[in-house]
């Protein structure tokens, strides 16, 4: 069986070590249009901060390790620009000498992942404005970085913004974030994301909230950002307003794509043709919550799917359980958490629900350093069902996460939450931990 693979990061190449371990017969073909095989994209901005050495760290597993121990033929360079169902073709250009190409396989994997969005603002092509995705671009922003301070501006407010920021300012540069939404993390309640705005201000981070991007100005390096409020200096710019799939070549397939262009897939990673799979941040994720698919790029989720896919293609039935919406990130000392669904994503799915919120330390307040918790839980009003919960805090915060999301896939109710047997010993927890001392305070 030949198995040929588009994409070789996360989701790619999870997939094809399952083939190669599930089907011992198997010609398996990757085809990576850069350099670099399975790298963590994650760790790119912690190389700013100087927190992770060099980006060499980030890499997994390298292209000669695939083929030399595994036998996958792993090609560097290959970007596919087209597939052909019919005769199972796929057809590119290799990006180092512009040769067409054209491999046919049995079985095909799509793991293009996602591009970074650069909506087309005036002056958006000069020098110093950045998107991060790859250790290309990482590599070139550090050029620009140069030795001296600089001043920073970061478009959006999401995760990588944020973790951006952080990394900036852990470098000594002065960081101004430009959002247009009224809220940082807009993946977070209004409400808890006054924690995240107080921690930047704290910082010194320059914050412009509802203030939308029109273009940049400068000679050839950008000079300033200039937004609907006002300008603001910037020598270098970063932007991080989101992701597209990467999905241009599947164009006349007659694959299925949901409304932002991903690929839409069942809980085996098939597409609605057969023989042709996808997976990761090119793909759909099945909610358990909103029990509908739904968009969430992260690299947990193409790990994941990547696995699946790569069992199924092998013959191994296995199921992609879906996803709840479960996020972590670091912002300085702050680690703000979130699963299930958010305030505004009940309303837009017409969930009938209740919130409740408690200020809680992270273990017994008669042990040293205890640390405020913020709490939020959300749960259907009527069947008392889990609908999703918030935490932002100093310490302890990544476990209870973790319980919460593991209360949502299992759809358990708010009362199931204060019933569970967790640990606890004074340097760990309260007697009550935090989410079950906040889901007791719902009104009965
Ligand atoms: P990708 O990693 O994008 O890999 C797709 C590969 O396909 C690429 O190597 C690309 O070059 C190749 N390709 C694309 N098109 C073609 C083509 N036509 N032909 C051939 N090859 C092609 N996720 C988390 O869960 N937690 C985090 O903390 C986190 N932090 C992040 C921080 C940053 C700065 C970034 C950028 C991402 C972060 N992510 C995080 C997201 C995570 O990195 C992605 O979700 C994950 O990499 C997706 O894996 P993938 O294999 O689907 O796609």
């Amino acid at each position: 069986m030949k198995y040929v693979v588009i994409g070789g990061d996360a989701a790619g190449m999870s997939a094809a070590m399952q083939i190669i371990r599930n089907d011992k017969q198997a010609e398996v073909i990757t085809l990576e249009k850069g350099s670099i095989y399975s790298y963590a994209q994650c760790g790119l901005p912690y190389i700013i901060g100087g927190h992770i050495p060099s980006t060499d760290d980030l890499i997994a597993r390298k292209r000669e390790t695939f083929q030399e121990k595994y036998g996958i033929d792993a090609r560097i360079y290959h970007e596919v620009t087209k597939i052909d169902p019919k005769t199972k073709t796929v057809y590119g250009q290799k990006r180092d000498s512009n040769v067409p190409f054209d491999i046919q396989y049995d079985k095909l994997l799509i793991a293009t992942g996602a591009e970074p969005l650069l909506p087309k603002w005036e002056g958006s092509k000069l020098n110093g404005i950045h998107t991060i995705k790859t250790i290309p671009d990482l590599h070139s922003l550090i050029e620009d970085i140069g030795t001296s301070k600089k001043e920073v501006a970061i478009i959006g407010g999401g995760y990588i913004g944020l973790e951006m920021a952080e990394n900036f300012h852990d470098a000594g540069h002065h960081v101004t974030i430009i959002e247009q939404a009224p809220q940082l993390a807009t993946v977070f309640d209004a409400d808890m994301a006054e924690h995240i705005h107080n921690k930047a201000k704290e910082k010194n981070i320059t914050l412009y909230l509802n203030e939308s991007v029109q273009a940049f100005t400068g000679e050839e390096t950008v000079h300033e950002v200039i937004t609907d409020k006002r300008s603001i200096r910037a020598e270098i710019v970063i932007v991080a307003v989101g992701v597209k799939p990467n999905t241009q070549l599947v164009e006349q397939t007659g694959i299925h794509l949901s409304s932002n262009g991903a690929i839409i897939v069942n809980a085996q990673m098939e597409t609605n043709i057969k023989d042709i799979y996808a997976a990761g941040d090119c793909a759909t994720q099945y909610h358990r919550i909103k029990q509908k698919n739904d968009y969430i790029p992260l690299g947990t989720h193409a790990n994941k799917q990547g696995r699946i896919a790569g069992l199924t293609m092998a013959g191994v039935h296995r199921t992609f359980q879906g996803v709840v919406g479960t996020a972590i990130i670091k912002f300085f000392d702050l680690t703000l958490a979130r699963t299930g669904i958010s305030e505004k994503e009940a309303e837009a799915l017409r969930f009938p629900y209740h919130t409740i919120k408690a200020e809680l330390p992270h273990i017994a307040a008669y042990y040293p350093t205890p640390e405020p918790m913020q709490v939020k839980l959300m749960y259907e009003a009527e069947t008392n069902q889990l609908l999703g919960g918030q935490i932002i805090g100093k310490l302890g915060v990544d476990k209870r996460i973790d319980v919460l999301a593991t209360a949502l896939y299992h759809h358990m109710t708010i009362q199931d939450l204060e019933d569970l047997d967790l640990a606890y010993a004074p340097p760990y927890n309260m007697v009550w931990d935090p989410i079950q001392q906040t889901a007791r305070r719902r009104e009965h």
